[in-house]
């Protein structure tokens, strides 16, 4: 059990106050729990009143696992923690006094629930109760899950993003969608390398032919005079063939292909973003028949399709409503998930197999993103359905 646990209880009010006692004997009534200090040094919660007899105090309260943690945390030599007017404990083990005087202490042992038991057992602790449970709390849940894994994105793009370049940060974000997560990395050192702005400049020039030598890949090329003209005007180096990696790919998705079909994308868009304004029909629509390609020997599949959409358009239209401070942009990007396919595998399927199916892509990279950060790593706790069934 962490101390968190106790923090949640106490600050949503789901302890049996009706049952409370000091370990004193005496009666106790909490008419205000306070407020949560989650950030703040000193005690856990300020400004609570309770009524001991026939006093009412009002002061901080501070929650630990064991009343000893008192002394194990110092707050006897905190001036912050004087006016402490009650301890709120799991077990209490020792009597803690602030100036000589015992500070009135509760414990909640054989209280609360025992959660580690409850989650321990299952993988999907709340998959008996999901039947009962109103989907209004899934729906929340997968609505926090998702901003949080869109807000992860933008922290990720936030670390080499330009806000100033945001062309840049789209033609790097369509270069790593093409790698998806194998060949992400040297697909953005080949951005690094040729920036969209040379690009663009040296437009006469054979997009392609510039793209695959700089790869490293394109050995065909190599003669070519513009191409030796270039590398040396920008003093263009070559990536190592090697960072390419081709192990667990199907033929259709080898590097030497994804260059192809990305350089083809690059030779016909201006990466101008004011796209983002477009409505979400048109957005979509538009979307999509960029990334149908004319030469259809390199035919992008509509599932590559999708995931070019997920992992490129998406976060790039969130990251960049975050720069221009405008959520009606941001919203574009959930709305945009609505439109495409929900992907398949292993951690949907146990999704599937609990009764949780997905309708499109919102669903699945939400329920992902559940399944990753709080189901494997036991958060119930702060999940809107598990706080619901295990404390309802
Ligand atoms: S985190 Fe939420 S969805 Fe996952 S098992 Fe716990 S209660 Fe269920």
């Amino acid at each position: 059990m962490k101390e968190e646990y106790l923090h949640h209880l106490w600050k949503n009010k789901q302890i049996p106050f009706h049952q409370l006692k000091l370990v004193s004997g005496e009666d106790i009534l909490i008419y205000d729990v306070g407020q949560y200090n989650k950030f703040e040094s000193g005690p856990d919660f300020s400004n609570g009143k309770i009524k001991i007899g026939n006093v009412t105090w009002f002061g901080n309260i501070e929650l630990h696992l064991k009343s000893s943690d008192w002394y194990h945390h110092n707050h006897q030599l905190d001036r912050a923690y004087d006016n402490v007017i009650l301890h709120v404990v799991y077990t209490h083990d020792q009597n803690v006094f602030i100036n000589n005087k015992a500070i009135p202490t509760i414990e909640l042992k054989g209280l609360i629930p025992e959660i580690e038991e409850v989650l321990n057992k299952h993988e999907f602790p709340c998959s008996t109760f999901l039947d009962e449970l109103d989907p209004i709390y899934l729906e929340s849940m997968k609505e926090k899950a998702i901003i949080k894994r869109l807000n992860r994105r933008l922290l990720d793009i936030n670390k080499y993003g330009d806000e100033s370049n945001p062309k840049q940060v789209l033609y790097s974000l369509l270069a790593q969608a093409f790698g998806c997560k194998i060949n992400a990395q040297p697909f953005q050192e080949l951005t690094n390398r040729i920036p969209i702005k040379l690009i663009k400049k040296e437009q006469c020039f054979n997009v392609k032919t510039l793209i695959l030598n700089v790869s490293g890949i394109g050995e065909r090329e190599l003669l070519d005079k513009n191409w030796i003209h270039l590398k040396s005007k920008y003093k263009l180096d070559t990536m190592s063939r090697h960072v390419w990696k081709h192990k667990g790919l199907r033929p259709k998705s080898f590097p030497e292909i994804r260059l192809l079909q990305f350089a083809e994308i690059v030779e016909k868009f201006d990466f101008d973003t004011s796209f983002v304004y477009l409505g979400s029909n048109e957005l979509i629509k538009n979307i999509r028949s960029l990334l149908i390609l004319s030469d259809k020997s390199i035919k992008i599949s509509s599932a590559m399709i999708d995931l070019i959409i997920i992992n490129c358009f998406v976060p790039f239209i969130w990251w960049y409503g975050n720069v221009k401070m405008n959520e009606n942009i941001q919203e574009k990007s959930l709305d945009l998930l609505q439109f495409l396919n929900a992907e398949e595998n292993h951690i949907l399927k146990k999704w599937k197999a609990i009764g949780v199916n997905c309708i499109n892509s919102y669903d699945s990279q939400s329920l992902l993103e559940i399944y990753n950060e709080f189901c494997t790593a036991k958060k119930c706790l702060f999940c809107e359905m598990g706080n619901k069934i295990i404390y309802k």
